[in-house]
C-alpha cells in the first residue's frame, strides 16, 4: 500500500446549477473521492452561468449542501462583467474565460471584450483560459502584454505544449494543464463508440500530438480531468454535447503509466498537488491523504463509478493501481468502494 496525499483536480464541471441530471454536487464529489480527488475547482458554465454575485451564491449554497470533498467555484468572464468580478474574487477559484467559441452569457466575441478582464480581475487571483491552437497563442500574448499569469485548460495539441515552452523561456507567466483523455487517447482510438461517445473539446489529437505531450511532461504543470458528464441519451443523440467524464479514472490511469515507466510517482505529486496549489493559491488539506494498491489490478467499468453520467471512454480498460481508503482532514471519507464521507462536509477553501 502506498500512500499519497490529496489529488487536487482544478477543472469540474458539476453541472450545478441547471443540468443535475448529469451531475450534481453530491455526485461529482463522490467522484472524486472514490478517485483519490479531496479537492476540486468547479467550471462556471452552468445554466445559469456563475458570472455575477447571486449566481456565485447559488453554485455556493448547493456545494454547501452536498459536496463530500473541499472545492472552490470559478466565475465566468462575460462580455459586461469584467467590472463587477473583482469584488467576487476572493470569494472563487479564479476567472474562468472562454476565448474560443461558447454560447450564451460566456461568449466573448473579439479581443476587446478580454481586455478588461485582463485590466480589472485582481492578479492575486488566477486566469483560466479555454483557448485552443492560435487563440492560445493570443492568450499568452495577453499575459505578457498585462503581466500577469495565465494557466491553459486541457492542452492536446504538438503546436500548444511546443508555443507554452517557449513562452515559460522567455519568462511569459503562462502555466498549463492536461488531461488523461488526451494523454492516454489519440484520435484513432474509441473507433469501437457512437460518433457521441468520441465528441470532446478539445478534441483528441494525433498520436503525434500524444507524443509530443508525453515528450514534453516537464513542460506541464498540472493534470486535470474536464470531468464533462453527459448522460448516455445525449451522448447518444443526434446533437450529442461534447465531454467525458474523468474524476474516477485520472489516478489509475496515472497509476498504470507509473508501472509501464511512463510516469513518476513524484510526476503524479508534483503536477495533482504541489502544482495546482501554487497555480490557484490553494490552502493545505491537513490530515488528508489516499492509500493506494499499487499491486491491485483490475478492470474500469461505468458500473462501478459513482458519477450519474453513466459511461466512461475507458470501459473494460484494464489498470494497475486501486484507491483503497481516503482520508480527509481526519476522517475516513471513502473505504472499499464506499463513500463515507457525508453531504456538506467539504469544506469552501476560499472561505
Ligand atoms: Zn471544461
Amino acid at each position: 500500500m502506498i500512500k499519497l496525499p490529496g489529488l487536487i483536480d482544478p477543472h469540474v464541471h458539476v453541472r450545478e446549477p441547471g443540468q443535475t441530471h448529469k451531475e450534481d454536487w453530491d455526485s461529482a464529489t463522490q467522484a472524486a473521492l472514490s478517485g483519490g480527488v479531496t479537492m476540486i475547482l468547479a467550471m462556471p458554465n452552468t445554466k445559469p452561468p456563475i458570472f455575477d454575485a447571486s449566481t456565485l451564491d447559488i453554485a455556493l449554497d448547493a456545494a454547501k449542501q452536498k459536496a463530500r470533498c473541499d472545492y472552490a467555484q470559478f466565475i465566468g468572464a462575460g462580455p459586461d462583467n469584467a467590472d463587477i468580478l473583482p469584488n467576487l474574487a476572493s470569494k472563487a477559484a479564479g476567472l474562468k474565460m472562454y476565448l474560443d467559441s461558447t454560447f450564451g452569457e460566456l461568449r466573448l466575441d473579439d479581443m476587446t471584450l478580454w481586455m478588461p478582464h485582463f485590466e480589472k480581475f485582481p492578479k492575486g487571483y488566477p486566469i483560466v483560459l479555454h483557448s485552443e491552437s492560435r487563440t492560445m497563442a493570443a492568450g499568452i500574448l495577453f499575459a505578457a502584454l498585462y503581466d500577469r499569469p495565465v494557466h491553459i485548460a486541457h492542452i492536446s495539441l504538438k503546436e500548444e505544449v511546443l508555443l507554452i515552452k517557449a513562452a515559460k523561456e522567455k519568462g511569459i507567466k503562462v502555466t498549463c494543464e492536461v488531461c488523461p483523455h488526451h494523454l492516454f487517447l489519440n484520435n484513432e482510438d474509441l473507433t469501437g463508440l457512437t460518433y457521441g461517445r468520441r465528441e470532446v473539446r478539445p478534441q483528441l489529437g494525433t498520436k503525434e500530438d500524444v507524443d509530443s505531450l508525453w515528450k514534453n511532461m516537464d513542460v506541464i504543470d498540472c493534470f486535470a480531468t474536464d470531468h464533462a458528464p453527459h448522460t448516455l441519451t445525449e451522448k447518444d443523440s443526434d446533437n450529442p454535447p461534447p465531454g467525458f467524464p474523468g474524476l474516477e479514472t485520472l489516478l489509475p490511469l496515472l497509476l498504470t503509466a507509473v508501472d509501464q515507466g511512463q510516469l513518476t510517482m513524484d510526476d503524479i505529486i508534483q503536477k495533482s498537488v504541489i502544482n495546482p496549489r501554487e497555480i490557484f493559491h490553494l490552502p493545505e488539506q491537513p490530515e488528508t491523504w489516499v492509500e493506494v494498491d499499487e499491486h491491485a489490478e483490475y478492470e474500469i467499468h461505468a458500473a462501478d463509478q459513482f458519477t450519474r453520467c453513466g459511461w466512461t471512454p475507458f470501459e473494460g480498460w484494464k489498470v494497475k493501481g486501486k484507491v483503497r481508503k481516503v482520508v480527509l482532514r481526519g476522517k475516513t471519507a471513502f473505504e472499499d468502494g464506499k463513500i463515507l464521507a457525508e453531504p456538506g462536509s467539504g469544506e469552501n477553501i476560499r472561505k
